[in-house]
């Protein structure tokens, strides 16, 4: 442990020696199990399919035996074919964010409520947290679960708690201002707009403002955008993970140490498989999440297929939480762009424009006709002002640097800072208009 005066949580709950974790685990998969047997449908049926029952997992190993979740099967079953409880046990209803289609319906009941509150007020304090904190948080409130579970995780620790939600950067400002803000939920793509906004203003949130720390979640980033994030907003940028499928944020989260994300295991049972064939990987292989939660009672979930490509960090942290943590998401599986014949992701684009000086803080890839790709990207303040002349310059530096990462040539364009929308909620990185 790197510091002792460190504050936790729940350290008996965090820092559990791995035998201890893992028999609590198979003891929770067991009860899983045994729930939705009895009260779920939809799930007799696929381990009878499957030719599994209950009794039959005797340990850990046998996960690979039972069948998957994906988000087609929570929309098929869509509005409560997953329901575990009674319908009035269930106390409150979120969907999520699917963009096409049927949403998810996800139910939490009093203890899920809870438990979502308590695993997030845990990811806050092992970033630092404290109630002495100003919580002002920057997320949609609503249907999404990104910002009422944190609100409710936030009071658990007995913070001053400002449910801001996203957008209007003036008010945010004030609000920061007036009541010394130190933390913030948000996700990247608002904290590289609001990082835009302060320097537009003359402001230096290292001065005027008393920012410590930013959460940053809900859609996937890069270091280089972190670093962006740190440096335009004067905070330690920790980043976030979570679904609403698994109760929302506080899935897996940074603690001090930044070096990937304690996924909490004594909620969630974490897989990585390879998304083709769905074989289970190697530890420390990077593929696509598959998680089961082991203490949700609403709607338990078993092998859920997140599409979110991450690997699974098996070392002991420095902190001293056993809970294993999980590299930074690198991508969806559904986001994979194949132009040209080349496959890539949206992600490796970001990393190579946030790495190059003069570009500014959004962009936006535009896919047109038969396989054109335009890469719009926005300058810097300073970029706009530094390089009057050699634009084409930066524009070269752009295209060959882009070349390099993803194998095929983009068109690049140049525009102003703020000349690209940015939305309240996730930003839209691609937009794919081909004629294929
Ligand atoms: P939702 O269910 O609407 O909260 O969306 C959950 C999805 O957002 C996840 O499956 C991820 O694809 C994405 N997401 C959430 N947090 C992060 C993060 N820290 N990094 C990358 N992607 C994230
Ligand atoms: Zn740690």
């Amino acid at each position: 442990m790197s510091s002792p005066d460190r504050a936790y949580w729940k350290p008996a709950e965090e820092t559990l020696p791995r035998p201890a974790l893992e028999a609590l685990q198979l003891d929770r998969l067991r009860q899983t199990l045994a729930r939705v047997w009895e009260k779920v449908p939809f799930y007799r049926h696929k381990l009878d399919e499957a030719k599994v029952s209950p009794d039959a997992v005797r340990g850990l190993a046998d996960l690979r035996r039972l069948p998957f979740t994906t988000g087609a099967d929570l929309r098929e079953t869509y509005p409560a074919g997953l329901l575990a409880v009674p319908p009035d046990e269930a106390l409150r209803l979120h969907t999520s964010s699917g963009t096409t289609g049927k949403p998810k319906a996800i139910f939490f009941s009093r203890q899920d409520v809870d438990n979502s509150a308590e695993l997030c007020a845990r990811s806050f304090v092992a970033t630092g947290m404290g109630r002495q904190d100003v919580f002002q948080n920057m997320m949609t409130y609503g249907l999404f679960t990104g910002a009422l579970v944190t609100h409710y995780a936030a009071e658990k620790i007995g913070c001053l708690v400002i449910p801001a939600g996203p957008g209007n950067s003036d008010r945010q400002l004030l609000l920061m201002r007036d009541f010394r803000t130190t933390a913030i939920h948000i996700t990247p793509s608002f904290a590289l707009y609001f990082a835009d906004f302060l320097e537009k203003h003359g402001v230096d949130p290292r001065q005027e403002l008393a920012l410590q720390r930013a959460f940053v979640g809900a859609e996937p980033y890069t270091e280089a955008t972190r670093r962006k994030i740190e440096a335009g907003l004067g905070v330690r940028a920790f980043n976030s993970y979570g679904l609403s499928e698994m109760n929302g944020p506080g899935v897996a989260f940074e603690c001090q140490e930044q070096q990937g994300m304690h996924l909490w295991e004594d909620h969630f049972l974490m897989e990585i498989i390879d998304p083709g064939s769905g074989e289970p990987l190697p530890l420390g292989a990077r593929g696509e999440l598959v998680l089961t939660t082991l203490v949700r009672e609403a709607m338990p979930i078993l092998r859920y297929r997140t599409r979110d490509i991450t690997s699974i960090m098996d070392a002991p942290c420095a902190c001293g939480r056993t809970h294993r943590r999980i590299q930074r998401i690198t991508g969806r599986a559904d986001d994979m762009l194949i132009v040209r014949g080349v496959n890539f992701y949206p992600q490796q684009v970001e990393r190579i424009l946030m790495a190059i000086e003069g570009v500014g803080r959004n962009y936006v890839i535009c896919l047109e006709g038969l396989d054109e790709m335009t890469v719009k990207v926005e300058l810097s303040e300073a970029g706009m002002s530094d390089r009057p002349e050699p634009m084409y310059a930066l524009q070269d530096e752009i295209v060959s640097g882009l070349r390099a990462e993803i194998l095929t040539k983009p068109k690049v364009e140049l525009v102003p800072p703020g000349a690209l929308p940015v939305s309240e909620g996730k930003a839209r990185r691609v937009i794919d208009n081909r004629k294929l």
